[in-house]
């Protein structure tokens, strides 16, 4: 059943990362990443219906990357390009209209944001975003303490105004906390936070 809850003409949806290796199974799995992709996909329903640009970012590694364990990173092996972990979570329905912003191909850097990565045409997001006259980011995803923090972050820098769907974020939480302290952060930094009433069964 449709939300109805996003709304505006130059509102854009960003979903950031629902790749299978973020997702339980995979090489970087976010606890129960994978209850987001329900929640988005009523979100994607919402902005397919408002007409809303829909932007899904991904992961998007080199194998030999800084931002790897063996090579002095932060993590396992993740995303490798063209490998199955890297691709989009088989149960999220992106819109054939989805544009594609692909990032952490450069091997010196982590590629948080999607704001460092590129569409199909080579263009910053950023760029496109400002193309398309949007002003607004919808912003849902994984992993709320990184990609979705730095990318929510990145967009109000840029001066747009950002609503982040709480209830369509997971965060790592490699330490316990930190994704309250990412909300807090993107909260404190002008994010909105919204989450879209659920369809409640009442019990009988
Ligand atoms: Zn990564």
């Amino acid at each position: 059943m449709p939300t109805n809850e996003l709304a505006g003409d130059r509102s854009a949806l960003l979903v950031v990362d629902v790749q299978r290796d973020f997702c339980p199974g995979g090489a970087l799995a976010v606890p129960s990443g994978d209850r987001v992709v329900p929640v988005l996909n009523r979100y994607l329903g919402d902005a397919l219906e408002h007409g809303m640009t829909i932007y899904a970012s991904r992961d998007w590694h080199p194998p030999i990357t800084r931002h790897f364990k063996q090579y002095g990173g932060e993590w396992p092996p993740h995303c490798v390009q063209d490998t199955e972990g890297a691709r989009v979570h088989p149960d999220l329905h992106l819109p054939s209209s989805t544009i594609v912003i692909t990032k952490g191909q450069d091997p010196e850097r982590p590629g948080y944001s999607a704001f460092e990565g590129r569409t199909p045409d080579g263009k910053t997001l950023l760029a496109d975003m400002r193309d398309r006259n949007l002003d607004h980011l919808y912003v849902g995803g994984l992993a709320t303490d990184y990609c979705v923090k730095q990318s929510v972050l990145d967009a109000i820098r840029q001066g747009f105004k950002v609503t982040v769907l709480h209830d369509g974020i997971a965060g790592v939480d490699v330490r316990p906390g930190d994704s309250e302290r990412a909300t807090a952060e993107m909260r404190d930094a002008g994010a909105v936070m919204m989450s879209a009433p659920r369809d409640e069964t009442l019990p009988a």
